[in-house]
């Protein structure tokens, strides 16, 4: 241990710790996953990154890479020890091509950070998850994350045209370039994105940009229960209507929101569905108004928000997940089992799966998230302190899991496996194609030092 010591801080110097208080700041990201490292260092440039895998590989020492650690699904967590390598502080937006309509970033980059710096050019990176506020493109990259407008922009793969990735022994590689479209050979660069640190580390990254929509507009359809607003979606999608952004927030959503701000324009009762359209000034009118003469006959209330009115329903949005120990601050909400989706058609069953599953083992929770990309944020909380509440929650998450399976759905839309989900990969994925992935983890990492212990390889 000294030794390696002495050689991590041969190759960065102060920006190493071995301290315990930093380790245990460094043991888990925001799920439950928990796992204490060895050290933590906070690599400034590519260079480092190489010199210090270079050591790992080695010695073959464990390496976690680690954005701001705000993910739910173990990945930062450094479940076998070793290293922690912070790449928050590699931050710097290298270039804003707005000809070529992309940036050039380093994985520390905070997505609103970025998103600000595009804002007075008119651009803006679309994939908008809840964390924008904390979590680093690193990250995103990592698990492909997304958020409320990939119903109509996409998830993060969408947009990267090139990464630099320090590979398991210590060489740097480029998967891309500037160009738009590349048909040359295999898509290194998707490879990488969704690998959860797994493959290599990414240590820059070229990315899309989009411009700005003129506008946007909000209709807020408000229904009797959450099954039927399951149905307005599917009816609002077949009829040929993509909007930027279509949230649920069922009843139990409202009433947290409504404890947090008694004022907040939200409906008191009932299920709703946010579905957001921007564009030109005509294009939001009309799918605003053909949105709301579709949901006329299934819903109980409808209303169109525009302007200023957004604000604070998306920002309570944003806060929602945080915001369930207003119901009963002795409970606590675990994330498992809580990012499922389906296809389309198969929302309103989902739903009617989960309310299922959640009543019979009585265990409280709140149902939002992304249902234009058929995913269901299922948030089930506990006092963990109790051993039978405890117990029954993880049924009810394997439950959840299974449910969203047998529908032809994924158990993760855009939080990731991690080791949360590890056990379902086999199922998921089918063996044969799960031992592809492996084929591809044990060519780019023989050694298995990067981020080991994930994603059921
Ligand atoms: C309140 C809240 C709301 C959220 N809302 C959303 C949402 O709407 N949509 C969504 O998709 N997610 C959401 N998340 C989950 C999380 O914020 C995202 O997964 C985010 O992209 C993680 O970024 P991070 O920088 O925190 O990464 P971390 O948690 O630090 O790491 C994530 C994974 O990436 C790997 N990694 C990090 N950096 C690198 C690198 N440079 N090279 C290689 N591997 C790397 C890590 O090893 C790990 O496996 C939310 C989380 C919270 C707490």
């Amino acid at each position: 241990m000294k030794k390696i010591l002495e050689d991590l801080l041969e190759i960065a110097g102060d920006r190493v710790s071995a301290s315990l208080a930093e380790r245990y700041c460094y043991s888990c990201d925001a799920s439950q996953i928990v796992g204490l490292p060895d050290f933590v260092v906070r690599p400034k440039n590519t260079s480092q990154v190489s010199q210090l895998i270079r050591l790992c590989s080695e010695r073959q020492i464990p390496v976690t890479a680690r954005g701001a650690g705000t993910g739910l699904a173990g990945g930062a967590s450094p479940v076998l020890g070793g290293i922690v390598l912070d790449m928050s502080g590699m931050n710097r937006i290298l270039e804003v091509d707005i000809e070529n309509q992309q940036v050039i970033v380093e994985p520390g980059v905070v997505h609103e950070k970025l998103n600000l710096e595009l804002l007075p050019y008119g651009f803006f990176f679309p994939p908008d998850p809840g964390s924008s506020a904390m979590c680093t493109i690193g990250g995103m990259l990592s698990y492909n994350s997304s958020g409320m407008r990939s119903v109509k922009y996409g998830t993060v793969r969408s947009y990267v045209l090139d990464l630099e990735v320090v590979l398991s022994d210590g060489r740097v590689i480029n998967t891309g370039s500037k160009v738009l479209k590349s048909a040359a050979g295999y898509d290194l660069t998707r490879i990488f994105v969704g690998s959860e640190g797994t493959l290599g580390i990414i240590t820059r990254a070229g990315l899309k940009i989009a411009p700005l929509p003129r506008t946007r507009k909000l209709v807020l359809a408000c229904f009797e229960e959450a099954e039927i607003a399951g149905h307005a979606v599917i009816k609002v999608f077949s009829n040929g209507i993509t909007p930027s952004a279509c949230e649920i927030l069922d009843r139990t959503t409202l009433q947290v929101l409504k404890l947090c701000d008694p004022d907040l324009a939200l409906p008191d009762n009932g299920d709703v569905i946010l579905f957001e359209v921007d564009g030109s000034v005509c294009s939001t009118e009309e799918m605003a108004s053909q949105i709301s003469e579709i949901c006329r006959p299934m819903a109980k209330s409808l209303k169109v928000a525009s302007g200023p009115e957004m604000a604070p329903i998306w920002a309570a949005r944003r806060l929602v997940g945080a915001a369930i120990s207003q119901l009963d601050p002795n409970k606590t909400r675990i994330y498992i089992g809580e990012d499922v989706g389906v296809p389309i058609k198969q929302i309103p069953a989902l739903i009617r799966k989960v309310q299922q599953i959640t009543t019979s083992l009585d265990i409280p929770a709140m149902k939002y998230g992304h249902i234009g990309d058929g995913n269901l944020h299922v948030a089930l909380f506990i006092n963990v302190e109790d051993k039978d509440q405890w117990d029954r929650l993880r049924i009810a998450a394997d439950r959840i899991h299974r449910a969203a399976l047998s529908l032809g759905g994924t158990v993760s839309s855009e939080h990731g496996i991690g080791l949360s989900r590890a056990e379902y990969m086999p199922e998921q994925l089918g063996i044969e194609a799960l031992q592809v992935m492996r084929s591809i983890k044990k060519a780019l990492d023989p050694k298995g030092i990067l981020n080991p212990g994930k994603m059921g390889l």
